[in-house]
């Protein structure tokens, strides 16, 4: 990372903490190791981007409908889908500061003790790499015998492979259809970092399409465009994202294609989003092992097969930072620093700020009720009567609310308020009885300056 990306990324997580988007975990005992929590701000943002998630592939479509599996499942889950012997990393320790690394990321770690240097510059001696499995264990139940061992989910998907056959019984829906799911998983990370990007604890949005075999690749190059356009839809630089088509060596064991889509973040290309062909594997494993017949049974050609599955697996907070880092920027304006996110207005943690030109002549009183009247309306509103106008609206600019109404001598004597926009900063004047139409309108018709 450059200096330049370096000070961004430090920004950005200021910013964060300063104005309540997220805050280390357990700060006041001295924190935990890469562990977050989100502030109110932050909660919202995670919220839409989950809204968002949530509308495009299940409310907008018939053929994709919703899952809340439980994130501790029978331990046979896991030895059944090969997490139990295969999902690790290659970890290597430092014989010298016994600080320990990923094998295959070495070129992204640094030195614990000389921070400049990466592992093998620092003169510290490297293990041989060994797995390192990334499932965290725990017990159910009081005793801590061998037979109470659990683990807490790695990813979403499988609890969607375990709900097929219930889910195909429930909704009579057959393939090509999808079964989608957001929620947490976790993932003892050797080398988490770079903010929220890596974490041990972190959302996922997965959705697992079940397809005849031979419409596989159609559906592949279906998901690939459309998760792809998603971001860009949010409102995502297209020039910063990328798709990049795993090599044979990469892959998964369980699949034959895989698809990142890859932003380039200020420490280098990262991966947003994978598009993956798990092929029959997941159903196939769990008939096999539990014994219960998993194939879709058509009834009109009378045949059973196990569907090939597409799945595109985002992850929540990693599109949250996405859209921190892609919406942030520092303007000069007329020689001062506006520090403005220009998020998409559907996700900006909140959409309308409301101030009182100034704290007299009734401007409060009529401000309060058009901030109720549009919080009525489901508009995510803030109202502000401290400080100068031009101070208020930099505090907005800077948690990336696109719009700002002002009540002022016009409202009070004709019914009009200034709207104030966040990226060109222009104002209009806009007819009270006509606000909530016309913010509408300008949410909308939002497209990225
Ligand atoms: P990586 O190569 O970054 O470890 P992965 O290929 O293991 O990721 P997947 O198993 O495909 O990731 O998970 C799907 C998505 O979940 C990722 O694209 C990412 O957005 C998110 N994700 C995975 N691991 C983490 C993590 N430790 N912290 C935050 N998000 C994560």
């Amino acid at each position: 990372m450059s200096s330049n990306d370096t000070a961004l990324m430090e920004k950005i997580v200021s910013l964060c903490k300063r104005r309540g988007f997220v805050f280390p975990a357990s700060e006041i005992y001295g924190g935990i190791s890469n562990t977050y929590d989100y502030g109110p701000l932050g909660v919202e943002l995670l919220r839409r981007v989950k809204n968002a998630w949530w509308n495009a592939m299940v409310l907008e479509r018939s053929d994709i409908v919703g899952l809340d599996s439980a994130i501790i499942q029978n331990p046979k889950t896991w030895e059944t889908s090969g997490h139990v012997s295969g999902f690790s990393d290659p970890m290597v320790d430092c014989k010298k500061c016994k600080a320990r690394f990923r094998a295959d990321k070495l070129d992204d770690s640094r030195c614990p003790e000389r921070s400049s240097k990466k592992p093998t510059e620092c003169g510290g001696e490297l293990t041989e790499p060994r797995a390192f499995n990334l499932m965290f264990k725990t017990n159910i139940g009081a005793a801590e015998s061998s037979s109470s061992v659990a683990y807490l989910r790695p990813e979403t998907a499988q609890g969607i492979f375990l709900n097929f056959q219930n889910v195909l019984n429930s909704t009579r829906i057959k393939p090509p259809f999808g079964i989608a799911q957001i929620g947490k998983s976790f993932r003892n990370e050797i080398t988490p970092g770079n903010f929220v990007f890596r974490t041990r604890e972190f959302e996922q949005a997965e959705m697992e399409f079940f397809v005849p075999p031979a419409e596989n690749d159609r559906w592949y190059e279906h998901w690939k465009t459309e998760r792809f356009n998603w971001y860009v839809g949010l409102g995502i630089d297209p020039a910063k994202l990328r798709q990049r088509e795993h090599d044979k060596d990469e892959l998964a064991h369980y699949s034959t294609g895989t698809n990142d889509i890859e932003y380039l973040y200020p420490f280098g290309w990262g991966e947003l989003e994978g598009v993956a062909c798990r092929t029959d594997f997941d159903l196939k494993r769990h008939s096999e092992a539990s014994g219960v017949d998993l194939r879709f049974f058509d009834p009109e050609t009378k045949e059973r097969y196990f569907p090939y599955v597409i799945e595109p697996a985002a992850g929540v907070n990693r599109a949250a930072l996405t859209l921190l880092i892609d919406a942030f920027e520092e303007q000069d304006v007329e020689g001062e620093v506006r520090t403005v996110l220009h998020f998409h207005p559907q996700v900006a943690p909140i959409t309308v700020g409301v101030f009182p030109l100034v704290k007299k002549e009734g401007m409060p009183e009529k401000a309060a009720e058009i901030e109720r009247v549009l919080r009525r309306a489901h508009f995510s509103t803030f109202y502000d009567e401290k400080a100068a106008i031009g101070r208020r609206y930099r505090r907005q600019d800077e948690i990336g609310t696109p719009f700002c109404v002002t009540i002022d001598g016009d409202t009070m004597s004709q019914d009009i308020v200034t709207v104030r926009h966040r990226d060109s900063m222009k104002q209009d004047k806009v007819a009270v009885k006509e606000l909530e139409a016309f913010l509408r309108d300008a949410i909308g018709s939002w497209k990225r300056a």
